[in-house]
């Protein structure tokens, strides 16, 4: 049994062909933008696996990690702030027929999560909150060997609570969600640059110091917030965002615990062990997982 894996991104496509254990046996990527609809989306998602299926041989079943509202049992992406001109557009039946196998849907972050609980197989974690920081912040929830998707599919979606009900309007077009305080185009907004160019000098270096501890801080509220209601036993942090390494990663951890219940804040942080390829082999995963082939 082999699965095709898609991470559908804001700037770029990721396919990958996996085996029955998960690994990567190739991969490709196809450019991406916010203009990328569904007709665009499709050709690109056949295109990338006509080209596995040459290189590689065939797969049985495909996954799809998408950003956006997925309704996971139909298969049917419902909506997205990340790319445009997508409304209840039924992915899964389309790239179902285009490629002859039987074909799944999840949010991207959740395929994300579902690849770091892989990964985790020999220390499962009881709950995990799975928070991904890049362009923007996703998050998802999985309890035991399970994601938590919630009553419509969206259960996770941190990126959009508010932290500041007077702050900067969001692409969702709601004020003061933690996407517009503390993801990685928050960041860049401020700064003018890349926050994670550490070449950044003199006194640029100290804003750039600055605007990662405030953005850290802000991240950390709003994940004591999901403390308090959840309770995860683990919180990991993955997305381009993570590369800023342990120190950002006890800056959150730091303010989530100041301002979290103590008894909620007696969790671990952890940076995500699946790496920049987690949406596409986690979307592979889900493949497997619905197939059969994977317990
Ligand atoms: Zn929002």
């Amino acid at each position: 049994m082999r699965a095709l894996g898609v991470d559908v991104g804001g700037s770029k496509l990721l396919a990958c062909l996996a085996d029955s254990e998960g690994r990567t046996l190739g991969r490709t990527v196809r450019e991406t933008g916010r203009a990328t609809g569904p007709e665009k989306a499709c050709r690109l998602i056949v295109a990338a696996a006509r080209e596995l299926r040459e290189a590689h041989g065939s797969f049985d079943v495909a996954g799809i990690g998408f950003p956006g509202q997925v309704d996971f049992p139909r298969g049917l992406v419902r909506a997205s702030v990340m790319l445009d001109g997508w409304l209840d557009v039924a992915l899964g039946a389309r790239i179902s027929e285009a490629l002859g196998v039987p074909c799944v849907v999840d949010n991207d972050v959740n395929a994300a999560a579902v690849a770091e609980l892989k990964q985790r197989d020999d220390d499962p974690p009881a709950s995990m909150l799975f928070v991904s920081v890049g362009t923007g912040i996703g998050g998802a929830i999985t309890l035991g060997p399970h994601l938590w998707r919630g009553h419509t599919g969206v259960a996770g979606e941190i990126g959009n609570t508010t932290i500041d009900r007077h702050g900067a309007t969001c692409w969702c077009g709601r004020r003061g969600c933690l996407n517009t305080c503390a993801s990685g185009s928050a960041m860049q907004n401020a700064l003018g640059a890349d926050v994670r160019l550490s070449a950044v000098t003199g006194s640029d270096h100290h804003r750039r110091e600055d605007i990662i501890q405030a953005a850290a801080t802000s991240l950390g509220i709003g994940i004591a917030n999901a403390l308090n209601l959840l309770n995860p036993a683990l919180v990991v942090l993955g997305g381009g965002v993570s590369q800023l390494g342990p120190g950002w990663l006890e800056a959150v951890a730091a303010a989530a615990r100041r301002e979290a219940f103590p008894e909620a804040g007696q969790c671990r942080f952890e940076l995500a062990l699946a790496g920049y390829e987690a949406g596409a082999t986690g979307a592979a995963w889900l493949a497997l997982e619905m197939s059969g082939a994977s317990a």
